[in-house]
């Protein structure tokens, strides 16, 4: 076995033995391989080791990928990264979800630039749960309205919100805030029933946000490895 499919399975068990102990099904939630920085091989590895789900946070260095890998059967490519306007078709051209969408303007876009050949583009809300310092994610007190409105545009469906906390080592304080974006969550599928996605939950807060009841962890180096270069934006 590779290393990568090594990491995989440490990380897939435990998935399941977090979600175990707090009486929920694995099944309920889906593993992203956050895949930002790492070579083309390193996505190839993953996807033979069973891999569906990879996350980028580039614009052009996932759409790069995506065209390389389109060999590749049955990949979902989300994007998770911050998105301006500005590049907003190159995300609804190219991926099957969008994490990121934190402004009704974005939204339009990304509906308008969908092709007709491609089903809707999955979309969820980022929400600014806990981080001040943070510019991106809509204030909890916005997303109903920002919600219904995503909901009227053709070429988008809306499966729910994400949130990147603000990095916190305690677990009662991390499980607080994962909590917090379960209720939100939790009232917005109420609502919609093609709600059905809670991103929520990295390497450090991961088994606080599937006690809180996350259906999505995106997970990047416990799988490929630390990053060999700084993320800065584009
Ligand atoms: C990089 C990134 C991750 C993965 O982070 P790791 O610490 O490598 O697991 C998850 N979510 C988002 C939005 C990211 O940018």
């Amino acid at each position: 076995m590779t290393s990568i499919s090594q990491n995989l399975h440490s990380v897939e068990q435990r998935i399941a033995d977090t979600a175990k102990q707090c009486g929920r099904s694995s099944q309920e939630i889906t593993l992203l391989a956050v895949s930002k920085t790492k070579p083309e091989s390193d996505i190839v590895a993953a996807h033979t080791a069973g891999q569906r789900c990879f996350g980028e946070n580039y614009v052009q260095e996932g759409v790069s990928k995506i065209i390389a890998l389109a060999h590749l059967a049955d990949i979902d490519w989300h994007f998770i990264g911050p998105l301006q306007s500005n590049k907003s078709r190159l995300v609804a051209e190219h991926f099957a979800w969008c994490h990121t969408v934190d402004r009704l303007k974005l939204a339009q876009r990304l509906s308008a630039q969908r092709p007709e050949h491609l089903p809707p583009l999955n979309i969820l809300i980022q929400v600014n749960i806990s981080d001040e310092s943070s510019k991106s994610g809509i204030q909890v007190e916005d997303l109903d309205e920002l919600a219904a409105a995503i909901r009227l545009l053709p070429r988008l469906t809306l499966r729910g919100i994400m949130a990147i906390p603000a990095p916190e080592s305690d677990y009662p304080k991390q499980l607080a805030v994962c909590q917090r974006m379960a209720k939100l969550y939790h009232a917005l599928a109420e609502h919609y029933p093609e709600v059905d996605t809670l991103s929520l939950g990295m390497s450090d807060d991961l088994d606080a946000a599937i006690t809180a009841g996350s259906t999505l962890v995106r997970v990047g180096s416990a799988i490929f490895g630390a990053r060999q270069y700084p993320t800065t934006s584009e």
